[in-house]
């Protein structure tokens, strides 16, 4: 007997957790860490529903926090079969994952002090030495190769165009007679078509099962290239004289700016300034980029006839807290890129802290803000935001570009499956449920596809 069980991203964006078990084989697909509100949040510290040690192997998609930040959690708990995923979502777990034990010993901390825990003391999820034993686990794998995480089961990556490394999963189980293996997609998440630095989702291959995200599977994103929508925000930064600050996420979206803001340059379409990369962990990120060079897509550069790297005397990437304050001098228009996206911590606050202020600065907001966030609150026109203790006056103008979604909206994700023939079943997963159920709708009306949107924790057989 073949399941699938829905241990996470049932009804929600966070915590991917896909268990395929065949027969007495077991392979998690995806291993990812619930995040946002406390109520999910929580469901990190309940039970694993299988004992990790059962577990034969996971297959990883991608390297984002929500997709595999458990598997530290999941190493702890005894888990010690090989973890396979491409070279380049390999590198940046070695980011990710040690940044993510980093904030997990903050929030216990802080949790002691104001001593609100349940647990006396209040324990991190995990630490940096699970992180150092999950990294030992790791197999890598080129794109379009099969490899057999478990007897009977075999899988491949395809690029998913979502970020540096991401991929999707196509799934062969073989059958116990001399019937055909069955087939089962899982998409991790899929990319945006025309997004800066990755190239288009390939198609997915026909299949009998599909799991699909529904992120935005009741929505269309503002159809506005990225390139232009800058170009209009820095022109407008440059023209009132002072600092450009853009709040971003440190893997990914600080590499995709810096390439957009080096072409708008290369193009003459905005003047040469300085672009500081204000985080250390952006910097390394920057790093496993430039590693992994063969994997970007430059289309942007070459339509607008000119060559660009992540590389270049324009970029100065600051590591150190000395290297950090020393922007605090520069007068004059300049591009500071710092984390964290939402505004919630990191470096970005003590640029905000400065150059709020003065009417000179231009803040750009580049991502989803959630609610509760100095990102939302400076976007909901806030006169003035709490920053380390104090209230600080807001006289920057403030701007917003939607178009660097990292995921495919409605329209794209029925672009992605195009003339794919219908699976048996479709699951929505990673979608909020109205995101999940339109897609589900779109799906069964237009194309009269049987679809499923799972609960949490669901088991469902897959008929062979
Ligand atoms: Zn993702």
């Amino acid at each position: 007997m073949t399941t699938i069980s829905f241990l996470g991203a049932a009804g929600v964006v966070s915590g991917s957790r896909h268990l395929l078990t065949a027969g007495r084989r077991k392979v998690l697909v995806d291993c990812g860490l619930f995040q946002g509100e406390k109520r999910l949040r929580d469901r990190n510290w309940a039970p694993f529903p299988v004992r990790a040690e059962t577990i034969d192997a996971i297959v990883l998609t991608h390297g984002h926090i929500d997709h595999s930040g458990f598997l530290p959690r999941l190493v702890r708990e005894g888990f010690s079969g090989a973890i396979w995923t491409t070279a380049a979502t390999a590198d940046l777990l070695g980011l990710l994952l040690y940044d993510s034990a980093k904030c997990q010993s903050e929030d216990a901390e802080y949790a002691n002090r104001k001593g609100y825990s349940r647990h006396q003391p209040a324990l991190p999820l995990y630490e940096e030495r699970d992180v150092q034993r999950t990294l030992r686990l790791l197999r890598t794998m080129p794109r379009l190769e099969w490899f057999t995480p478990t007897e009977g089961v075999r899988c491949r990556f395809h690029d998913a165009g979502h970020m540096l490394g991401s991929s999707f999963v196509e799934t062969e189980v073989a059958a116990a007679d001399e019937r055909a293996p069955l087939r089962i997609v899982f998409s991790g998440d899929i990319g945006r078509f025309s997004a800066p630095l990755y190239h288009d989702p390939v198609p997915p291959p026909p299949c009998d099962y599909l799991l699909l995200e529904s992120t935005y599977g009741d929505r269309d994103h503002p159809s506005s290239r990225p390139l232009d929508e800058l170009e209009g925000v820095v022109k407008e930064a440059i023209a009132r004289g002072g600092v450009l600050l853009v709040a971003s996420f440190a893997v990914g979206r600080a590499q995709q700016l810096v390439y957009l803001l080096r072409t708008l340059m290369a193009a003459g379409r905005v003047p040469d300034v300085p672009i500081w990369v204000d985080s250390p962990m952006a910097v390394d990120a920057m790093e496993v980029f430039r590693r992994h060079g063969q994997e970007h897509d430059f289309t942007e550069a070459q339509a607008e006839g000119v060559i660009t790297s992540l590389v270049s005397p324009f970029v100065r990437l600051s590591r150190t807290a000395a290297e950090s304050k020393s922007i605090n001098d520069h007068r004059g228009p300049g591009i500071v890129i710092a984390s964290s996206g939402m505004m919630n911590g990191g470096r970005i606050l003590h640029h905000l802290a400065r150059r709020l202020p003065d009417p000179r600065t231009t803040v750009l907001v580049a991502g989803f803000q959630a609610a509760g966030t100095r990102g939302r609150t400076l976007l909901d026109g806030a006169k003035e935001l709490r920053i380390h203790g104090r209230d600080v006056p807001v006289a920057a103008a403030v701007r917003r570009i939607d178009a660097l979604s990292g995921h495919a909206d409605r329209r794209e994700l029925d672009r992605w499956l195009g003339a794919l023939p219908a699976p048996r079943r479709t699951f929505l997963v990673h979608g909020e449920p109205a995101a999940a159920r339109g897609m589900a709708e779109m799906l069964r009306t237009s194309r009269g596809w049987a679809t499923h949107v799972p609960t949490l924790g669901e088991t469902v057989e897959l008929e062979t």
